[in-house]
């Protein structure tokens, strides 16, 4: 999906016009990956446009800026405060946000930590990151050749720029062999996530889906769903699945903030349960979208408002 041009960029502390968002070829970070970065979604509800977990994603990318050892030059207030305002400053009401933090233009080699550390924050309309048509028809995956990173290559919880190339070789894997979508699994051989979403499966009406330790991302919407399953009666295991899990399903579905909540209707040819969006995975999505627009009361502590 091409990048939708919008008014303005927040960089290093200061709004700027879109077209002056630009970085020297020698970044470090376009040679060795030394970024880390969110994606945040801004949803339209009756009180004017709000940020999804707002704090949670502040917080998880200075949790990843920290593993790499990268001081952010500003409070996760300050921080917070930006992402406000610089979707207020594109006067968008629904978008999705991408906070950066990069090793910028300095001196080049493997050692990171004399590189100047950048801020910047784009903003762009993005609507489903699946299409549309996935969230009621599901999405074909494949389990990808590529194995998710380990704890002791590069820690999957820090949502590092340079590990997505790990994800990219699995989604054009699974793209190239005719699927929608790639699942990895962890060296041990258990699923961790998909290429950018967390993985669900229901069976005899639990909810199962891989632990932090299995390798995947401690996504927020996993957190988010794991609440509405919770809140809304059933069981969630956090538990280590393998293929067979996902085979024998009888729902199986994606979560991610790009993605939101997308059913999975096939995996490596196999049909999950009846193909079909499942009851379960239904009820869970229907809430999953309604909470971030406002219509469910008790999740609305999840929102803060950008004006
Ligand atoms: N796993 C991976 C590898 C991801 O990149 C993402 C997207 N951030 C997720 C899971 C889902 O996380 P979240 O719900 O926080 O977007």
């Amino acid at each position: 999906m091409p990048i939708q041009a919008v008014e303005k960029f927040w960089m290093d502390g200061q709004l700027v016009d879109w077209a002056d968002a630009k970085v020297h070829v020698l970044t470090h970070a376009l040679h060795y990956g030394s970024g880390v970065f969110e994606g945040v979604r801004i949803y339209p509800t009756d009180r004017g446009p709000a940020v999804f977990r707002l704090h949670d994603h502040v917080r998880r990318l200075f949790r990843s800026a920290h593993v790499y050892q990268m001081d952010i030059p500003y409070t996760q207030e300050e921080t917070a405060d930006a992402i406000r305002d610089v979707v207020r400053a594109n006067g968008l009401d629904s978008c999705y946000v991408r906070p950066l933090v990069f090793r910028g233009f300095g001196e080049m080699g493997l050692n990171p930590l004399p590189v100047p550390v950048s801020v910047c924050i784009a903003v762009w309309p993005w609507g489903a990151y699946l299409g549309e048509e996935a969230f009621e028809a599901g999405v074909r995956v494949k389990i990808s050749s590529w194995k998710r990173n380990d704890h002791n290559m590069l820690p999957p919880g820090a949502k590092a720029t340079g590990q997505y190339i790990n994800s990219s070789l699995a989604k054009v894997e699974a793209l190239n062999a005719g699927y929608d979508e790639a699942i990895m699994l962890n060296v041990a051989g258990y699923i961790a996530d998909g290429s950018g979403q967390n993985v669900f499966v229901v069976k005899d009406g639990v909810l199962s889906t891989p632990p932090g330790s299995a390798g995947c991302l401690d996504g927020i919407t996993r957190d988010s769903v794991i609440a509405i399953a919770r809140d809304a009666g059933y069981q969630v295991a956090e538990r280590n699945l393998s293929r067979f899990d996902l085979y024998t399903a009888d729902e199986a579905f994606f979560t991610g903030t790009a993605a939101e909540v997308v059913p999975i209707r096939e995996a490596d040819d196999r049909p999950i349960g009846s193909r079909e969006r499942g009851p379960v995975t239904k009820e869970i999505q229907a809430t999953f979208l309604a909470a971030p627009r406002g219509e469910v009361d008790a999740y609305r502590s999840w929102l803060s408002l950008v004006d």
